[in-house]
Parts: C-alpha cells; structure tokens; sequence
C-alpha cells in the first residue's frame, strides 16, 4: 500500500534526518514527514562549532543541508506535511497529516522545539516589526541604535555576540544575577565592549506603535520600574517542545516535552521519540543526532521481534 511504511519518523531536524539515516540503510521502508525546510533548528545558527568532524565550524544551514543530503542517499521517503495527530489501529500507527494519513509498525517522533514566547504586553502585535525569536535570521537588520537580548542561556548569549556584530549596542536582560551559558560564551560575550549586561531584570512590556520602541522593566529584587529605549528585542528563554498534536496520545510532561527510556522508547510499543523533544535532551544537534541513531537502532530490534 502506497501510505504504509514500517517506520515514520516526524521532523526532519538532526534527531529525525539521523533516525532516517540508520532505518533506511537498515534497509526498513521509511518516510520522513517535514513540515518545513529539511534541517530543523540547527540551520538558524550562524556558525557550529560543537558538531564533530568539522574542525573549522560549519554553518547551520549547510549542516543541516549536508545532513538532509546524507539521510536521503539511501532510500529514506519524505513528505513536507505537517503532522497533527497519532494513532493506534491493531498492530499499525497512524500518523495523520495535512497531507493524508500515513501507517507505519513503527514512529519515532522528533519534531524538536520551538522558542518560548514572554507572554507579556505588545510582544504578540510587534513580532516582525523589532520582535524577534532569531538573531541570525534578522540581525543584519538592526544596524543602529541598542537592541536587547532577553535571556541568559547558550542561545541568548549566542544571539547577543552575533548581534554586536551589527547593532551600536546589546543590552542582555536576566532575570537572574549570572548566566546559565556555557563558560566560553560568557567569557565572549564578557570581552565584547557592545555587550552589556542588565541583571536581576524582568522584561514587562514592549511598546512601540508601528515598531519596537521601549521596554518596560522590573527590577526581580526591588521591584523598580524602569524603561529601556530599544529598536529591537531578541527573546532567547527557551524552548517549547513540539508536541500539541499528540495531547491524549501520549504522556508528556508538564512542559510537554516526551518521556523515554535510554533506548528512545515511549509509553507506548512501536513509538519511540528521540532529540529535543525528549524531556532532559541536552538541546544540541550532537546529541539529537545520537537520539535519533538510538531510537532508530531499537526500533530495528522491536520490528524483528
Ligand atoms: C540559533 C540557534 C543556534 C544553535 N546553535 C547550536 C550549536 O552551535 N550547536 C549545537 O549543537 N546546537 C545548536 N543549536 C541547537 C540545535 O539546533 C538543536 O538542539 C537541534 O536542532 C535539535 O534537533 P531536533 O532534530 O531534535 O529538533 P529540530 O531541529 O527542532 O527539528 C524538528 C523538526 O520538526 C519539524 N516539526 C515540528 N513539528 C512538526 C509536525 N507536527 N509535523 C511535521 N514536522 C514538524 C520542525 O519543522 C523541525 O524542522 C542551536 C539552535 C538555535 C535555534
């Protein structure tokens, strides 16, 4: 039957290209289901120096696009669709899509995260007009004038060195007095004179009428007001997992990241979930990739039985 398949993967990022990769040179009839352009997160990142065998660093984007061109070489199926629910029939998993339903014996789900929004006051009617989820995409756009970047994570402080790149100055907002950033970003983004950082702070609102123009502050000690003249605002707070099309499928945590054993495995039998989607991934393409090699060689072993 053309729509069914011994595996389906969901999310072609490094943890569902890797899977792809592992089932289709295990020669088990796959398809992997992409509702965007193949390479998942790792193509926003501007640089990666952490993804080994590339001494030198490598682009996102051309990671991402290596990796896609590797997975697809021996025989892996994809279809850009979006994935919008999962279910059990007997022995099959029907993945429905917006493109039709698909069975398989076997899914593995890495459709990753996506960045948490602050949920405060003008974020929502400024996105795209100085609110931005991704420095890489829009910084060259910032050319003067101080942006901010809210966070203090490995992504934040990413965002904040590849912006000083461009805009006159970078105000980091913590909520906390020191950064959860790996210690080399932090000692970067310390040295980079552009960078400054605004700690103890939460973000309150964004104003602006046509564009970003003001932030409103709190100090998370004192409670002080204060604001903040801006032309832009880069959100870096973290990560939503990608998982509201299997609410009532699957049990995910209070976050709705998936929960598995260390063989990739879920709940459920036949449905395993590998990369950032996983409740305690480490949030890297390294170790999404592992997942996605994992889940794919347990699931080799559960269709043999
Ligand atoms: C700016 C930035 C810089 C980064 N820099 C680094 C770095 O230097 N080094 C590093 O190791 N990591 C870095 N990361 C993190 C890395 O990109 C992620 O950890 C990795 O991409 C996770 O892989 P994944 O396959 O689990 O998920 P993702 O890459 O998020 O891929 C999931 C895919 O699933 C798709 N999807 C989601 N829902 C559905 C659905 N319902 N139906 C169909 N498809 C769906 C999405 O479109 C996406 O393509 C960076 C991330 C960002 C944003």
């Amino acid at each position: 039957m053309a729509n069914e398949y011994e595996v389906i993967i969901i999310g072609g990022g490094p943890a569902g290209l890797s899977a792809g990769l592992y089932t289709s040179r295990a020669r088990l009839k796959s398809l992997l289901i992409e509702m965007g352009p193949p390479g998942g997160q790792i193509t926003d990142a501007e640089l990666v120096e952490n993804y080994p065998g590339f001494p030198q660093g490598i682009s996102g984007l051309e990671l991402g696009q290596l990796i896609h061109q590797q997975a697809t070489r021996y025989g892996l199926e994809t279809l850009q669709a979006e994935a919008t629910g999962l279910e059990l029939q007997g022995e099959k998993r029907v993945v429905i899509t917006t493109k039709g339903k698909f069975t398989a014996k076997a899914v593995i789900i890495a459709s990753g995260s996506e960045r948490q929004k602050l949920g405060i006051a003008g974020e929502e009617g400024l996105t795209g007009k100085g609110v931005s989820y991704c420095a890489t995409c829009d910084g060259p756009f910032f050319k003067e004038g101080t942006v901010a970047v809210v966070g203090g994570g490995d992504v934040a402080i990413t965002e904040a060195l590849h912006l000083a790149k461009f805009a006159s100055r970078v105000k980091v907002i913590h909520r906390r007095n020191e950064l959860r950033a790996t210690r080399i970003l932090e000692e970067r983004a310390q040295a980079e004179p552009k960078i400054e950082f605004l700690w103890d702070t939460k973000v309150e609102g964004i104003e602006g009428k046509d564009r970003v123009k003001r932030l409103n502050l709190s100090n998370a000690k004192s409670g002080e007001k204060s604001t903040l003249d801006v032309v832009g605002v880069f959100v870096a707070i973290g990560f939503k997992p990608n998982t509201d099309y299997l609410k009532g499928f699957l049990p995910l945590d209070k976050a709705g990241f998936i929960i598995t054993n260390e063989r990739m495995e879920t709940k459920i039998p036949g449905v395993f979930a590998a990369g950032d989607v996983r409740l305690n991934s480490a949030q890297q393409a390294i170790t999404a990739a592992g997942d996605g090699a994992t889940a794919a060689v347990f699931v080799a072993k559960f269709l043999s039985g």
